[in-house]
């Protein structure tokens, strides 16, 4: 059996409790990584991942280390390191959903600015996987809180990343101290030297897995995408729908969960779609099929999988509701518009964690996506009062026996009715425009103003933390004027007009804004030369100091340099920790901001 083949995880052998989970978390099918990953970590391989996240990593490795626990043991028998506490805390709840069906099973994240004591009281208790940031779990290994001797397992996730925070040493010294006769697995995103000396040194025959890939776009497809925070994405579907008056259009997302509730939610909102996924039956897939090849349904939500089965042609468009886990999968979605020498369109609603996801597919088809604008609801409004004028004209030409409809007219009238106010009833049922629960202000995750300054704002980019609250800092506006001032980044939820006093523009003389209260302001001698970005700041100080990444503030990088907010209490603790250490392997000097 080829990986290419296998279409469902139950041709992986596992237990009946994980796949109970992997169906309640909607997984359809396992992504390449997964197909490829699973077997080989099973059975028993030292394996090396080259994926990234969004490939389905985590499970790639989170389900073979569940499936070799021994609940009955108590020692740790499996670490997985991290390189930032959101990754380690990610991981540690995406195979806690993994667990939830195994009985026993005791999973704990180890991290950096999380209380010592308590982490001490949790492993004391008994702990069978330990998902930890590689500072933390040192000290934790000094203090012999943590015993490595019946490790089974051990994974190194997105190890380039902890070889760029210099975590280097610290691996090294907890991989020294595991059994030899563990199992080694090491994902990384690129396979660097540093890496493969790791590699060679902690690895016995490692299997190196790689999606190989084959298939070249459809570059005749108008491809374009839209920044879309998660919860506006059916209300800019809808808008996208109504804008370009799409009739017969497929919608892809990642899970059938999704299908399902997006099925329920364009119904509400008096859409006429269905959904298939690899749970109906037979029968049911037949009956949603010829509704939509009937055009009695115009939307239909699908899977990957379940989409591969089905035979449509003429589709005005498709919509990738996520971002699918592979690009090849992106090419599969959106060859299905566009065939036969039609015009096509393929819209991809991208969330902000998605966005590094597109960058890969572009990447892999060499066809730029175009961001595009989501129309306004004025926009809306505009094209249903057009179309709505355009079908009565055609209506009233028609000039069918018009005597039915006029006594409606005339039993209206009796009731009190002015004819323009039936009309207006008529056109507003007609036309169906709710109240609009989202503001044109409230669908983007970026903001736009950018956009409407004619995209050139002072000052540098803004990025925000991602909702599950981490330290890792993303771009939240438009770039505006030129590079040498400062790039300027600023946890969410800080006040907006930290970013319009933004660094300065003339170089790295002019000074950056006031420091909020509470915050001291430091300063770092590595800059934009050094290619630092601001997840690498938070990753080293959050880590090395043990403060969480949430509390550190705003970030200015410059060409040579770089301040950034620390809570007053930390500021010490910081220069201790940083001060003639590195960030990606570069020395660093730190501090107090003059
Ligand atoms: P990861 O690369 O592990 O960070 O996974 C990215 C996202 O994809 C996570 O939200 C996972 O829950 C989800 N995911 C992982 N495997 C699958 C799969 N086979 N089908 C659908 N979603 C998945």
């Amino acid at each position: 059996m080829t990986t290419e083949t296998i279409e469902s995880f139950s041709e992986l052998g596992l237990s009946e409790n994980i796949l109970k989970a992997v169906t309640e978390m909607g997984f359809e099918k396992p992504s390449p990584i997964q197909a490829q990953g699973i077997p080989a970590v099973m059975q028993g391989s030292d394996v090396i991942g080259q994926a990234q996240t969004g490939t389905g990593k985590t499970a790639a490795f989170g389900i073979p280390v569940l499936e070799r626990i021994d609940p009955t043991n108590n020692a740790v028998q499996a670490v997985i390191l991290c390189p930032t506490r959101e990754l380690a805390v990610q991981v540690s709840e995406e195979i806690g959903r993994l667990a939830k069906y195994l009985r026993g099973v005791r999973i704990e994240a180890i991290y950096g600015g999380d209380s010592i004591d308590r982490q001490i009281r949790s492993l004391k208790k008994g702990v069978h996987i330990v998902v930890g940031t590689p500072g933390r779990v040192m000290d934790h290994m000094e203090r012999k809180t943590l015993r490595f001797d019946q490790v089974r397992m051990m994974v190194l996730d997105e190890a380039d990343e902890m070889l760029d925070m210099g975590f280097r040493e610290d691996i090294e010294s907890i991989l020294a101290d595991m059994p030899e006769d563990r199992q080694t697995i090491l994902f990384s995103a690129t396979m660097s030297k540093p890496i493969m000396s790791i590699t060679k040194r902690f690895q016995t025959d490692p299997i190196l897995i790689k999606v190989v890939r084959n298939e070249l776009t459809n570059v005749n497809i108008e491809q374009v995408y839209f920044e879309v925070k998660p919860q506006a994405k059916v209300e800019v579907m809808t808008r996208l729908i109504d804008m370009h008056h799409l009739k017969s259009l497929l919608v892809f997302c990642n899970t059938k969960r999704k299908v399902d509730e997006i099925v329920e939610d364009l119904q509400l909102r008096g859409y006429a779609s269905e959904g298939i996924h690899g749970d109906l039956r037979q029968q049911q897939r037949s009956n949603v099929m010829s509704k939509f090849k009937a055009g009695v349904t115009t939307i239909l939500v699908a899977t990957d999988v379940a989409a591969r089965g089905i035979d449509v042609s003429g589709l005005d468009g498709v919509i990738n509701y996520d971002i699918p886990l592979d690009e090849e999968y992106y090419v599969h979605r959106i060859g299905r518009t566009g065939r036969a020498g039609m015009s096509g369109k393929a819209f991809s609603l991208v969330a902000r964690d998605e966005k590094y996801r597109l960058k890969s597919i572009e990447g892999y088809t060499k066809v730029k996506i175009e961001k595009g604008v989501i129309p306004s609801f004025e926009d809306i409004i505009g094209v249903r009062k057009a179309r709505f004028v355009e079908s009565i004209s055609s209506s009233i030409k028609e000039e069918e026996d018009q005597d039915f409809y006029n006594d409606v007219l005339e039993m209206l009238h009796h009731s009190g009715f002015t004819t323009e106010q039936v009309v207006g009833a008529m056109a507003k049922q007609i036309m169906g425009v709710q109240k609009n629960e989202y503001s044109d202000g409230n669908l983007a995750w970026e903001e736009r103003r950018g956009d409407r300054d004619g995209g050139r704002r002072e000052g540098g980019d803004r990025f925000e933390r991602r909702s599950s609250g981490g330290s890792r800092f993303e771009r939240g506006g438009d770039r505006g004027g030129d590079r040498r001032g400062a790039d300027r980044y600023a946890p969410a939820g800080r006040s907006d007009s930290r970013r319009s006093e933004g660094g300065g523009r003339d170089g790295d003389s002019r000074k950056p804004s006031a420091v909020e209260a509470g915050m001291t302001r430091l300063f770092l001698s590595l800059g934009r030369k050094d290619h630092i970005m601001p997840k690498d700041i938070v990753g080293a100080i959050a880590g090395e100091a043990n403060i969480p990444g949430k509390t550190i503030g705003a970030i200015d990088i410059y060409d040579k340099f770089t301040f950034v907010d620390v809570p007053e209490r930390d500021a010490r603790a910081v220069l201790r920790a940083m001060d003639g250490n590195t960030i990606k392997g570069k020395p660093v000097q730190i501090d107090i901001a003059k």
